[in-house]
């Protein structure tokens, strides 16, 4: 079977089986073999990997996985393109195709079956419309794993990466970077897929700490307290975080942990490290 990372292939299949892109399943295929190779040396792939791929589309990144990994499995909610992925992966025997939607899907059932419980890697262009959803979904389903890499919105990588005190710091900064240690590997432009897309993209690697890096007293106050102060980005942590549905700590609560951490009671939200919202975490947790 010939790679499908160029224009012409990709076409040539799509026309046999009368394929129509659809919008709402995020559809952009990558048409670039460069970029293809840069996604499986980001992900470090050996003989040694089971990797998950996420929405395999017609199998141009999963043809490249079946050569370089042990075993891959590729889940994809589109039931038209299964016949399709049947085609292009016919000539591999070491990949398992399943039509599902990934955020339904048991992953952990897989992992025990198909890898005996042991780590895996995850490996997509993801469908941008549930980018975040799906990152967020695998660690906090706390799937076993050895990494991630991803291509994303450009946008979303900047956000993912981002520390206190830029525009992009926020939420999903400190859940991601809470997780793992994230990495840029590739910036790459619209015309490296099929449609294009209206924005830039990025592949980013990312590693899950095996030790946490912080102690945490309680996870779900950590995150509720990081939701409440990006809520409202403008007001200041005490008011973010006493404002906020679903946290009923008084202001005095609040300002009492701030002066114990030495951290000012104006300070907004998108000051603040990681480090320190477990501190006013793990103290207000005592209340
Ligand atoms: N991997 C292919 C490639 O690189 O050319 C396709 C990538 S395309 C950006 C995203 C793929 O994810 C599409 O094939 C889409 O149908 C699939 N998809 C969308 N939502 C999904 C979901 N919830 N679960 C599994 N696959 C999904």
């Amino acid at each position: 079977m010939a790679t499908l990372g160029n224009p012409k292939n990709t076409i040539e299949i799509l026309n046999k089986y009368e394929f129509t892109f659809q919008k709402k399943f995020g559809q952009n295929f990558l048409i670039d073999n460069h970029v293809l190779e840069k996604i499986i040396k980001a992900a470090d792939i050996t003989k040694e990997d089971f990797v998950l791929e996420i929405g395999p589309g017609i199998g141009t990144l999963t043809q490249y996985l079946c050569e370089s990994a042990g075993k891959v499995a590729a889940v994809e909610i589109d039931k038209k393109l299964i016949p399709i992925l049947e085609e292009t992966l016919s000539d591999y025997d070491n990949v398992t195709i399943i039509n599902d939607d990934i955020l339904k899907f048991d992953i952990h059932s897989l992992i025990r079956v198909s890898n005996e419980g042991r780590p895996i890697k995850i490996v997509a262009n993801l469908p941008y419309y549930i980018t975040t959803p799906i990152i967020m979904d695998l660690f906090e389903r706390h799937i076993p794993l050895i990494n991630i890499t991803i291509m994303i919105q450009k946008e979303v990588a900047d956000r993912i990466q981002a520390k206190p005190g830029s525009k992009e710091y926020g939420a999903l900064s400190l859940a991601v970077q809470y997780y793992s240690k994230p990495y840029l590997a590739a910036n790459v432009p619209p015309n490296c897929f099929m449609p294009r897309p209206k924005v830039g993209s990025a592949v980013i690697n990312l590693t899950p700490y095996t030790k946490p890096l912080y102690h945490v007293e309680d996870e779900k106050l950590l995150f509720s307290l990081i939701r409440a102060s990006f809520n409202q980005r403008r007001k200041t942590l005490v008011n973010g975080i006493y404002n906020y549905e679903g946290l009923s700590f008084s202001k005095e609560d609040i300002i009492e942990a701030l002066e114990s951490l030495e951290i000012s009671k104006d300070i907004r939200g998108e000051a603040l490290s990681l480090e320190e919202f477990i501190k006013i975490s793990n103290y207000l947790s005592q209340k």
